[in-house]
């Protein structure tokens, strides 16, 4: 058996299929150019709830209109990465709105939202969060549109327990007092009767309702509540199938059969509409022709300031490596969450050390002053400053060090990069789509 194989080159080599790398390879290839994704596994995505956040926070402050916070942040934080690649922020209003004007049609399709005002989407903890795109599946979950309904009922299934919709109806009531949004909510639960099993995930039921006999019990039990509860809009958990054209089928099956509205709530990790957008971003990337490969491990090789191929082990077990030659790289390979970013520990002194590297190139990093890195709540919109750590890139995303730029034929893009925390600011899927496209456009210049 041939364990070593060095294949054709490419125009450009992405490292990583998350949202950055994925937009980035998909951007290239419509430029024209030969396109190879090298990915140790899918990141971030599936963890996200499935809604596209752009902006919500400048800090600490609610946007209301995504584009014009981008003004507040040129001041507040200069070294953004919408800032950076945009050179202040009329240049990060203008990527992003061509960024979102050149997602793929199928991504497109499957939200709806806008980068002027941010929606107040209802979370599946009763929280509500601020965000600029929600799946169509989603389109109702949002407080502007759940004002508009006179009964609302918050629906749980019986053999999901992650989801209650009483403590749902507790949470988000708490949080609605006082302010302009009086919206009643009122509960209840089917049961699916899934062989007697008590507590499914919902990826497995959103599996398992693509089955027919499932999917009709799902719908007999839902439209029995709507007749005895007689509600205008029905908010269920997201359940339905991982594959969003199905998913929107299932939903207007339902909506049509029980005539009343529903929608579902932006889910915990791991996520069925995060699911959703993995399975359609590799779709796009297979229907682009593009070569994706899998592999345990990768390694750069230098030459002259260049990067001129990577290894990528393909099995450990045979230790099959293969070699892509490529004229550009990108690497998007996240952060701490998806190893972009790897941290070490080690004793001194009787003091613990951590030190933080990027395993590809060993890249200088961007660490900022300790502040308190992780915090035990995860949703403190203030703190987990470990996500600002990165790699430091100029205007066309290439890595820097001081003022000197690393690699003359390599960009970075998504949350690799330093300076900004998706927590803190909701932009998570936003910094991966614009930087992703930004780096795309780079890599296909020659
Ligand atoms: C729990 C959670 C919930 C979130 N919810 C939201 C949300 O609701 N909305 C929102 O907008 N954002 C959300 N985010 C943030 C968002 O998901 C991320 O910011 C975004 O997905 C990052 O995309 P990325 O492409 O930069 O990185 P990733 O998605 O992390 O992709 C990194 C890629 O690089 C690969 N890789 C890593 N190391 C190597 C290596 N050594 N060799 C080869 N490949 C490698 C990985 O396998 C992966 O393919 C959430 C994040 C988390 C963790």
């Amino acid at each position: 058996m041939r364990c070593y194989q060095v294949l054709r080159e490419y125009d450009v080599a992405v490292l990583g299929i998350g949202m950055a790398g994925s937009i980035a390879a998909f951007i290239a290839s419509m430029r024209g150019c030969d396109v190879a994704i090298l990915a140790r596994g899918y990141g971030a995505t599936a963890l996200s709830s499935g809604c596209i956040d752009v902006l919500g926070y400048v800090n600490g402050n609610y946007v209301r209109n995504t584009l014009k916070g981008l003004k507040e942040l040129e001041l507040t934080n200069p070294k953004h990465p919408y800032i950076v690649i945009g050179r202040g922020w009329k240049g990060a209003k203008e990527i992003l709105s061509n960024a979102f004007n050149n997602l793929p049609r199928e991504l497109n399709m499957l939200y709806e939202g806008n980068l002027e005002m941010n929606m107040s989407v209802l979370t599946q903890f009763g929280t509500y969060k601020p965000t600029s795109f929600i799946q169509r599946t989603m389109k109702n979950s949002t407080l502007t549109k759940c004002r508009e309904f006179r009964k609302i009922l918050v629906l749980g299934i019986k053999e999901y327990l992650e989801f209650d919709p009483q403590l749902f109806t507790s949470f988000i009531s708490k949080f609605l007092q006082n302010t302009e949004f009086c919206i009643k909510f009122i509960v209840d639960k089917i049961k699916l009767d899934l062989n007697n099993v008590q507590d499914l995930s919902s990826i497995t039921i959103s599996q398992l309702i693509t089955e027919p006999k499932i999917f009709k019990k799902l719908k007999e039990e839902l439209c029995r509540v709507v007749v005895k509860r007689n509600p205008d809009l029905v908010l269920i958990p997201a359940i339905l199938s991982t594959e969003s054209r199905e998913a929107v089928t299932q939903l207007s099956e339902l909506e049509s059969s029980c005539k009343c509205v529903i929608s579902e709530l932006p889910a915990s990790p791991p996520s069925v509409p995060g699911l959703r957008i993995q399975n359609l971003l590799l779709e796009i990337l297979r229907n682009r022709e593009i070569d994706i490969y899998l592999c345990r491990e990768v390694k750069a090789s230098i030459h002259n300031s260049k990067c001129t191929s990577i290894k990528c082990i393909r099995s450990y077990h045979d230790m099959k490596v293969i070699e892509i030659r490529s004229r550009n790289f990108i690497i998007a390979t996240g952060d701490i969450i998806s190893g972009g970013i790897q941290s070490t520990y080690s004793i001194e002194n009787e003091a613990i050390i951590k030190e933080y590297k990027e395993p590809i190139l060993n890249m200088p990093l961007y660490i900022p002053i300790q502040r308190k890195f992780i915090d035990i709540d995860i949703f403190n919109t203030e703190k987990h400053s470990i996500l600002e750590i990165g790699i430091e890139f100029d205007e066309n995303l290439r890595p820097i060090f001081g003022n000197e730029v690393l690699f003359d034929n390599l960009y970075v893009a998504g949350s690799i990069l330093a300076h900004y925390n998706f927590i803190a600011e909701k932009s998570g899927l936003g910094v991966a789509i614009a930087t992703g496209y930004k780096a795309g456009i780079e890599a296909s210049k020659t």
